[in-house]
């Protein structure tokens, strides 16, 4: 079975988010913890996380990840923004130690005129500050579109940043596919080609997850726009190829696709028509 879900809002708590993934035919999500903007996290509620675990026991739920919200800057020239990510951020994973989430996708940092390599220095000391023997969850480092001073677009700072950090085995990768195909990786033409690339500067064992989009801008311009599955200049057959690809099918795909639920509904579906009606068998 593909492994595939939405972004979801837990704004009416976890155990209705776990229950519209049910909802929308997928077998996980991916979340804020908080307000993307920011702000603090809300008091976790005894029954809506023994509600969550139900769910997700029920219902077969697995790799839920918790994505940090945008506001999180590791590698800011601004102490007090390094300051609030990180207190954020180690909040964020001490939380998931009382969820059914060992999933936690962060976007490296963006270095704000202080070049690549102070701005790796900053997320590498923050990760190893942060992720002490008492934490279980994975932290993935999300491939990026490389807009603006983002670090992350290439496979090599990734790879310098988990490089960096002594809790190696806690550490992992989520492809965006928008982000890969705008940072200049071509997935359209050659995904193999990019998956060796991936493979020889990481290694495939440290992929734990795709974010599932298309791309609003065309390729290798560093722009980060999310576009409908098959809506974009990626296109739907090059997405169905990601997700059917024998190295990348078992991984666990989001989309995060500029709709609601009832749009990431129809996506889910359409993939899932596409697979069967192509047979391609996900065993
Ligand atoms: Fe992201
Ligand atoms: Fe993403
Ligand atoms: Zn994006």
């Amino acid at each position: 079975m593909i492994n595939i879900g939405a972004h979801l809002s837990i704004s009416k708590g976890f155990t209705a988010a776990a229950k519209t993934a049910v909802a929308i035919d997928s077998n996980t999500f991916q979340y804020f913890p908080r307000n993307p903007r920011g702000g603090a996290i809300k008091k976790l509620d005894e029954e809506d996380v023994k509600g969550f675990f139900d769910t997700v026991k029920i219902n077969n739920l697995s790799n839920i990840l918790s994505h940090a919200p945008y506001t999180y800057n590791l590698s800011s020239n601004k102490e007090d923004v390094r300051r609030f990510a990180r207190a954020a951020f180690r909040e964020d994973l001490e939380r998931l130690e009382f969820l059914p989430v060992n999933l936690y996708n962060l976007h490296p940092g963006s270095h704000t005129g202080n070049g690549i390599d102070i701005g790796i220095e900053y997320i590498v000391d923050m990760l190893n500050d942060i992720i002490t023997d008492d934490i279980t969850s994975t932290v993935l480092l999300e491939t990026m579109s490389g807009k603006g001073s983002e670090i992350g677009s290439t496979f090599e700072e990734l790879a310098r940043i988990i490089d960096g950090v002594r809790q190696k085995d806690k550490m992992g990768v989520c492809m965006d596919s928008c982000h890969l195909f705008s940072a200049g990786y071509d997935i359209v033409n050659d995904l193999d080609g990019v998956l060796e690339e991936f493979d020889k500067v990481i290694g495939l064992d440290k992929l734990k997850g795709i974010h599932l989009n298309d791309s609003m801008k065309p390729f290798s311009e560093n722009k980060d726009r999310h576009a409908g599955i098959g809506e974009g200049l990626i296109g739907l057959d090059p997405l169905i190829s990601l997700i059917t690809h024998p190295k990348l099918k078992r991984l666990p795909f989001y989309l995060e696709t500029p709709f609601e639920v009832e749009g990431h509904k129809r996506e889910i579906k359409l993939i899932k028509k596409i697979i069967w009606e192509r047979g391609i068998s996900f065993e």
